[in-house]
């Protein structure tokens, strides 16, 4: 059980970072969710959470891609709830576009968001684990840390090096209670997916089904999707004592797509 834990999910407003945050608040840890979205809509998630689990859980609207604001997020749940002992590194965003097209605006935004923030948040909760001698870092890489499609440049030249700091975050911390990982999904239909899902149906003038079945067939050998159910059971493992031994490590969880 994770109670008297404290845990901070960034992006976690939507998709993957949600199961996450219902994996940990359902074994007692409070919460940080964070992310962007219509304002009613985040109350009713972050009330949903605190009744349905009887944790508490705080909203911080911190806006990932600036430096400043990622480095608050950590500060405001250390303030709020005394620790922060689980840092779930999950916000990203997509952008599709071969590279001599990629507008060079998408490009920093993604690498912000999806690589810096993680190296401002860990770099923000280190102290603080370290000063408990307990921490458990969890980076939502993908696939596309470990092998790269076409047309995502800046998606997968992040999430490779998420991968990479993961390793570095790791090894920093090899001799204490702090460990770091890294969850490399393949596809979870959730909105960020859906985007893609509806742009090839538009692209090739088939129906929603066969464009989901289309975007599957390409890369996820197992013509399935992971759930963000699944993937918060993963990063509650990883989060648990049972996994303190489990360090640096990229583990998969994407229907064999990495195993071609
Ligand atoms: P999603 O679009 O459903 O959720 C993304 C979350 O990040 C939302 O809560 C959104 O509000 C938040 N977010 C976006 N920009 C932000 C910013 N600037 N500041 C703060 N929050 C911001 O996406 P998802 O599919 O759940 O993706 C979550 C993570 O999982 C991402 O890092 C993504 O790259 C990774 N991932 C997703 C898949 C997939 O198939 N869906 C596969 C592999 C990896």
């Amino acid at each position: 059980s994770f109670k008297g834990k404290v845990a901070v999910v960034s992006g976690s407003t939507s998709g993957i970072g949600l199961g996450i945050a219902g994996a940990l608040a359902a074994r007692g840890a409070a919460l940080t969710i964070n992310g962007f979205g219509d304002p009613a809509e985040i109350e009713k998630i972050r009330q949903g959470l605190a009744d349905t689990y009887g944790v508490e859980v705080a909203y911080d609207g911190a806006d990932l891609s600036k430096p400043d604001q990622v480095r608050a997020l950590v500060a405001a749940a250390e303030a709020r709830f005394g620790r922060v002992d689980i840092l779930v590194n999950n916000a990203g965003i997509q952008f599709v576009a071969p590279i001599e097209d990629f507008p060079a605006e998408r490009w920093d935004a993604v690498i912000a968001i999806n690589l810096s923030a993680v190296f401002h948040a860990t770099a923000a909760a280190l102290p603080g684990m370290k000063a408990r001698n307990f921490g458990r870092i969890i980076n939502i890489a993908s696939a596309h840390g470990l092998v790269a499609s076409a047309n995502k440049a800046a998606y997968v030249a992040a999430k490779h090096g998420v991968v990479g700091l993961t390793k570095v975050t790791a090894l920093e911390t090899a001799r204490t209670g702090i460990t770091a990982n890294a969850i490399c999904p393949g596809w979870v239909l959730t909105p960020l997916v859906q985007k893609q899902i509806d742009a090839i149906a538009a692209r090739d003038g088939i129906t929603e089904p066969e464009a989901r079945h289309k975007l599957l067939a390409e890369k996820q050998p197992s013509l399935d999707f992971a759930t963000p159910e699944q993937i918060g059971e993963l990063a509650a493992y990883l989060a648990s004592d049972a996994a303190a031994q489990v360090r640096g490590a990229s583990i998969s969880i994407d229907g064999a797509w990495t195993a071609q």
